[in-house]
């Protein structure tokens, strides 16, 4: 068993690591674990235009990078493991395991994120990296002047297809549906992208293809009418779901599987906060993920210093 930790971070995307930055600047000497790989979504995607601070855009790993970088400046200890357990119910100080070491953490601040979410139909899992894709920013460079369709009916699809347009000859949007969920300002973008068309109370059946994508299998719901739709790529934006299988029975989860918070970013069990997208399944932004990594970060110092009957520091 390893030292008894201050504050374990578990999650690297920009809610982790802002979280990592404050507990750092407070002099908690914070160890965040990183997960799979560091950055999450944000590192996979290409271009941020809307994260204040940079006039001209920037990109997703390279804004991990320099986050990754700030914190470290503070003294955040970063090590690229995977938490695989947790005790959380015993209270603090809690008991974490990662693949190559176990930890005591006094405090801990879940930043565990989301994942796209599946369509589950034949085809789509042994065809992503060869047509079927979860990001568009990622991806759709290899789409130049090819035909692609994209599934959901919410802002990401929308957003996600009118930035396929920029290589795509074509992009169809399918959508269960005859109305979109997605805001008005992307409709009205959509609506008028001579590149996209829309294909309306349609689900997707099963993806074909032959090393490649070559069609979605689709079926109309109001009908019942099933129909192929020859495509190149298939890249789906249905939502997420959260990271929050390690917390099942120790922490207080929503219908959807999203941790429960209050607004000071504590989960149900004192001691243990959670910020960014493993709680928050509606802002979904950096900037929004940075706040709450900062608030969780902000009353975890709070709990700390009362446990430990000292004053406050302060980020
Ligand atoms: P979302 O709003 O939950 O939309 C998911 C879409 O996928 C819905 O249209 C839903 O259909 C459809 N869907 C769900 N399960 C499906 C299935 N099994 N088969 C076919 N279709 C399915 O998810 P999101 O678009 O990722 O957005 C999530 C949040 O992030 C939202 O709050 C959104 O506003 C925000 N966001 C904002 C921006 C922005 O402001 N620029 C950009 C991206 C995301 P139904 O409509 O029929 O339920």
């Amino acid at each position: 068993m390893s030292d008894l930790e201050n504050v374990v971070v578990i999650g690297s995307g920009p809610a982790g690591l802002t979280a990592a930055l404050y507990t750092a600047r407070a002099n908690l000497n914070p160890l965040l674990i990183t997960g799979n790989e560091i950055g999450g979504q944000v590192a996979i995607t290409n271009e941020v235009e809307n994260y204040p601070g940079f006039p001209d855009g920037t990109t997703g790993p390279e804004l991990v990078q320099l986050m990754q970088k700030q914190a470290e400046r503070f003294g955040a200890r970063i090590e690229i493991d995977e938490v695989t357990e947790v005790d959380l119910k015993q209270g603090s100080p809690f008991r974490l395991k990662t693949n190559f070491k176990e930890y005591q953490a006094k405090a801990v601040i879940v930043c565990t994120g989301a994942t796209p979410r599946r369509l589950g139909v034949p085809g789509e899992e042994e065809n992503i990296g060869k047509g079927v894709s979860f990001c568009a920013t990622c991806d759709g460079f290899f789409f130049r002047g090819k035909d692609v369709v994209v599934v959901g009916g919410g802002d990401s699809a929308l957003e996600e297809g009118l930035f396929l347009t920029r290589f795509a000859e074509s992009v169809r949007v399918i959508h269960r549906r005859d109305q979109f969920r997605a805001g008005q300002t992307l409709q009205r973008r959509a609506f008028g992208n001579e590149k996209i068309s829309f294909v309306w109370d349609t689900v997707v059946e099963e993806v074909s293809g032959n090393g490649m994508v070559q069609a979605g299998q689709g079926k109309n719901v109001k009908t019942g009418e099933r129909a192929e739709l020859a495509t190149d790529g298939v890249f789906i934006y249905i939502g997420h779901l959260p990271n929050s299988w390690l917390f099942d029975g120790q922490l207080e989860l929503d219908k959807e599987r999203y941790l429960v918070t209050d607004k000071f970013m504590r989960t149900s069990v004192p001691g243990v906060f959670a910020a960014g997208e493993i709680q928050d399944s509606h802002f979904r932004q950096v900037a929004s993920s940075v706040g709450q990594g900062w608030a969780g970060a902000i009353e975890c110092e709070r709990w700390l210093a009362e446990e430990e009957d000292r004053v406050y520091p302060g980020g």
